[in-house]
């Protein structure tokens, strides 16, 4: 399959940097083959020679954005239990979660991924709270999995691992999601994390088992850390060090692991995770939401750690937009900073893209357009009034743009969404199942 993606202006990287330039991109098969330049001229590409042609103009076309942390089964909780405290709204979702079946999952996940395709992800990393593997439809497809199969998404899925409420359990859910990885073998878009749920809810052995998991099997590891100051009390209070101390002690970062949150950190929390090469998810809209304060990004910057973007879970942000996620970090963190150039929109962009890519071991192969990359390409209208006048699209795209603009989307070279039509997805069906799981569970009137 070629597809010709025609006379559009490209986001490129030039010596660390991005650069709109005019030209051609063709994908094939899954990668993008070639990226043709034209500075402005009529490409010459000949139409005839592709499968499908895409006229581009009046388009900026870009590379998939990369959701570094969420939970993606978790979109029913939009708009329930607002403005709780933290540990409030934890108790209040848990009771309904319990409730909820692996179907359940199934569904409230697609509903994630279709406002993730439509606000231009291409890519998330996702910690299931639920059971992974008794959500079967059409075959041998877990919950999560199951979702990113039917939908053409690409994700990083993780089974949330807990060890507090036993150890029984704590094995189950191990095995579960060891088992979930031998389903998808063949299914390149679908790749596993280890999750560890976070310090207050795994145990020093529970980390430790993980972690020697993580390195028998060269895997990636992602867990919520630091994400309340509570959080970083009780654990001073119960083992006397932080919360990086304490997953640091167990060994799990010295595998490739990406922290979420990362809001309340010391100087020498800071000096392990730069040691150790840890990469860190921000979610800002999530911590402000949750009244939970905002990380300390400037910290992390001057430390040059490797910073990604996540929207956390609609039960805490209310969405999975990025585009929103980009504008709250670039401003939340200048003005805790106190410094325009803290998270500038270069930055915020490359948390969004690159860096997701670089925490995710996938540098080169995603995040960035260039020839030999998968072919997750997000293009967007320009004849908007965001995009209007183009003095800095770069710049457009962190401050001005809110998601709707996203016209186009191809993960794996596949087009997942034409002109707004989700073409692997039924919608109205979605959003109907979506609707009847939250009648059932008894969450709304209607
Ligand atoms: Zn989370």
């Amino acid at each position: 399959m070629r597809i010709l993606i025609k006379g559009g202006k490209v986001l490129l990287r030039e010596e660390e940097q991005f650069k709109v330039t005019r030209g051609d991109v063709i994908v094939k098969d899954k990668l993008i083959d070639k990226i043709i330049l034209e500075d402005g001229a009529k490409t010459k590409n000949n139409v005839e020679h592709f499968d499908k042609v895409i006229d581009a103009s009046d388009t900026l076309v870009m590379p998939g954005l990369i959701n570094a942390h969420t939970h993606a089964y978790m979109s029913i909780f939009r708009n329930y239990a607002d403005d709780l405290e933290f540990f409030d709204w934890l108790n209040s979702v848990e009771v309904v979660e319990d409730k909820m079946t692996g179907e359940d999952c199934y569904w409230t996940s697609l509903l994630s991924i279709i406002e993730m395709i439509k606000t231009g992800t291409t890519c998330f990393v996702d910690m299931c709270m639920k059971s992974s593997i008794d959500g079967v439809k059409n075959g041998p497809k877990s919950v999560v999995s199951g979702a990113v199969n039917d939908s053409g998404m690409r994700a990083f899925i993780g089974r949330g691992l807990v060890d507090i409420v036993g150890e029984e359990g704590a094995k189950r859910r191990l095995n579960e999601f060891l088992e979930d990885m031998k389903l998808n073998v063949d299914n390149e878009r679908i790749n596993y994390i280890l999750a560890p749920h976070a310090p207050y809810s795994c145990s020093h052995e529970y980390l430790g088992e993980i972690s020697k998991v993580a390195s028998e099997n060269n895997m990636l590891a992602t867990i919520h850390v630091a994400e309340s100051e509570t959080e970083v009390k009780n654990i001073k209070t119960e083992f006397g060090v932080t919360p990086v101390k304490y997953v640091d002690d167990t060994r799990l970062f010295d595998n490739p692991v990406v922290i979420a949150h990362a809001v309340n950190l010391t100087d020498k929390d800071v000096k392990i995770l730069k040691e150790k090469n840890v990469s860190v998810a921000i979610n800002p809209r999530s911590n402000m939401k949750l009244g939970n304060g905002f990380a300390n990004v400037q910290k992390l910057l001057d430390a040059g750690i490797n910073i990604c973007l996540g929207t956390d879970g609609s039960g805490s942000n209310n969405t999975q937009n990025m585009f929103q996620e980009m504008q709250f970090a670039s401003l939340v963190y200048k003005g805790s900073a106190k410094r325009a150039k803290c998270m500038d929109a270069e930055g915020v962009l490359e948390a969004a893209t690159i860096n997701g890519a670089k925490a995710l071991k996938m540098e080169g192969h995603l995040g960035e357009l260039k020839e030999g990359a998968l072919a997750d390409i997000v293009i967007l209208d320009l004849n908007v009034p965001e995009f209007v006048p183009q003095n800095d699209l770069v710049s457009a795209l962190c401050y001005s743009a809110n998601g709707s603009e996203v016209k186009t989307v191809l993960i794996d070279g596949e087009v997942v969404m034409e002109d707004r039509i989700i073409l692997t997805l039924d919608e109205k069906e979605i959003y109907e199942k979506c609707n009847g799981i939250v009648n059932r569970l008894g969450m709304s009137i209607e």
